[in-house]
């Protein structure tokens, strides 16, 4: 059998195993969105054979021994060729779940099964140590995980490749840590300015209904496609596929503030355009899968922050949001709304964090991760060094360890290693967002003007049509001619709360 004919053989394997994933994503969306509550015994059993299923099919011998075959082929050799990545990405995530054994795969899945329910009880009492000996049953494990991956450097590498494919920690985190000293005295300026942003203007009467129309016209707007897509409520907002012409976004409204329901809508939207850009006729193939979540998110924040929290997007917006809430706005100056939504100072909770904070919150998590992996941090001291960190980076001190070490579920869910993926995601909407403007001339004129095809056409060309052709690393660099940087980040932050707050 000639390698064209392996080839074949495989993509049809690996789109049926998408059939089988896809339509557990449909039953998770469905758990999240209207299922009743009893009725979640049986959809758990529904989800885990179903997992179960997926895993066997991806980890079956006969995936191995295409691979294998394809391996020295000209399809594979040949990176001009699509498929040598197509066959790349397989070959490394086939390579990663056949390094796990059955029964650490089982332990992590008990471990974080049972660390979710005791760091939820653990929380809401406020009690690190309840929550501590489940913690280091996880780390330890996941410290297992790494060790059967594999890795050139360090260990925490083999868990970053799982969500940011082929990064490292020695590429990554001088990027993080020089953004972390160059925010913390911007951070510091923007709080001794005596100019502050007026935020009562936030705190009115929105309705949801109002919201929720406003909300879906301005992602229609951005180009989301609602016959390929539809948006929902859920408590935490997220963005799912379910298929070739089917994403869902969804969102969380608060009657009192458009912030958290306008600005997820636009968030998830960002998410939605990326996977509605991704070639619909390879799905389930990492032609059509997105290069990472760093890349994926670097989507979601741009639209989010670079465009939605832009002064040229409220000039169009704003004089619609007044006629959509003429009791709460009317009479307040687009400046003054401006600033108010463009609020910075350093807070508690990383969801709620503002852009110029925000990184500062996931370059502690990555600070922490590190020592835990590497076996310099014990769980039991974890609370003083987080709280330490606080202190050191953002000048404030958790007054609980449920408003401090316990907020995030990442790491009860065995989520180690995902937190660099948020502020990668920044980094690269930053360094694409500077390119967008130099390649499209009058991009901020566009956003001025409510017209998003140009900058949704860039993207969809430069980054959404290629899959998981290239890598992040290579992404950025043959988009910007730069690998990846804390310049573009920090240039726009600097104009920008510069600007706002006078500094
Ligand atoms: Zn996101």
């Amino acid at each position: 059998m000639d390698s064209q004919e392996t080839y074949q053989q495989l993509c049809t394997y690996v789109r049926e195993s998408a059939l089988l994933s896809s339509a557990a994503s449909v039953l998770e969306w469905e758990e999240q969105t209207y299922m009743p509550p009893a009725a979640g015994e049986y959809r758990a059993e529904q989800l885990s054979l179903l997992a179960t299923l997926t895993h066997e099919r991806e980890t079956a011998p006969q995936m191995g021994e295409w691979l294998d075959t394809l391996s020295g082929s000209d399809l594979a050799t040949d990176t001009t060729q699509p498929a040598s990545a197509v066959i790349r990405e397989l070959r490394r995530s086939y390579d990663r779940q056949t390094k796990l054994s059955k029964e650490l795969v089982a332990a992590l899945a008990r471990a974080t099964s049972r660390g979710q329910q005791v760091w939820t009880e653990a929380r809401k009492e406020n009690d690190f140590a309840k929550f501590a000996p489940y913690l280091a049953e996880i780390i330890k494990l996941k410290r297992e995980e790494a060790d059967a991956v594999g890795y050139d450097d360090c260990r925490y590498d083999a868990l970053l490749d799982d969500y940011e494919p082929h990064a490292t920690a020695a590429e990554v985190g001088p990027v993080l840590k020089s953004l972390g000293e160059a925010l913390v005295p911007i951070v510091a300026a923007i709080g001794d300015s005596t100019h502050q942003p007026n935020t009562e203007i936030l705190d009115r009467d929105y309705p949801i209904d109002v919201q929720t129309a406003f909300g879906e016209a301005a992602a229609k707007q951005m180009g989301f496609d609602f016959r390929s897509g539809r948006i929902d409520v859920t408590a935490h907002p997220f963005c799912t596929t379910l298929g070739p012409h089917d994403v869902r976004l969804t969102t969380r409204f608060d009657k009192s503030d458009i912030r958290p329901g306008f600005l997820s809508i636009l968030h998830e939207a960002g998410h939605g355009l990326y996977e509605q850009g991704l070639p619909s006729e390879e799905f389930g193939l990492p032609s059509a899968h997105s290069v990472s979540l760093g890349i994926h998110e670097s989507q979601s924040r741009m639209w989010e922050i670079l465009v939605g929290l832009s002064r040229p997007f409220w000039n169009h917006f704003y004089p619609k949001l007044q006629a959509a809430f003429p009791q709460s706005l009317a009479e307040t100056p687009l400046d003054d709304f401006y600033f108010a939504m463009n609020e910075s100072k350093p807070s508690l909770i990383r969801v709620e964090a503002d852009e110029a904070t925000y990184n500062l919150h996931i370059l502690i998590r990555f600070e922490l991760e590190m020592a835990l992996l590497a076996d310099e941090l014990e769980v039991d001291a974890l609370p003083a060094a987080w709280n330490e960190k606080y202190e050191q980076y953002l000048g404030i001190t958790p007054p609980s360890d449920a408003l401090g070490v316990m907020q995030d579920v990442h790491w009860s869910a065995g989520l180690v290693g995902y937190f660099p993926t948020y502020a990668l995601g920044n980094l690269y909407a930053a360094q694409f967002f500077a390119q967008a403007r130099q390649d499209l001339g009058d991009l901020d004129a566009q956003i001025g003007r409510g017209e998003f095809a140009p900058l949704l056409d860039w993207l969809r060309t430069n980054i959404h049509q290629h899959g998981q052709r290239y890598t992040a690393a290579e992404l950025v660099e043959r988009i910007t001619g730069q690998p990846l940087s804390s310049d573009a980040l920090l240039r726009h932050l600097k104009d920008k709360f510069g600007g706002l707050y006078r500094l």
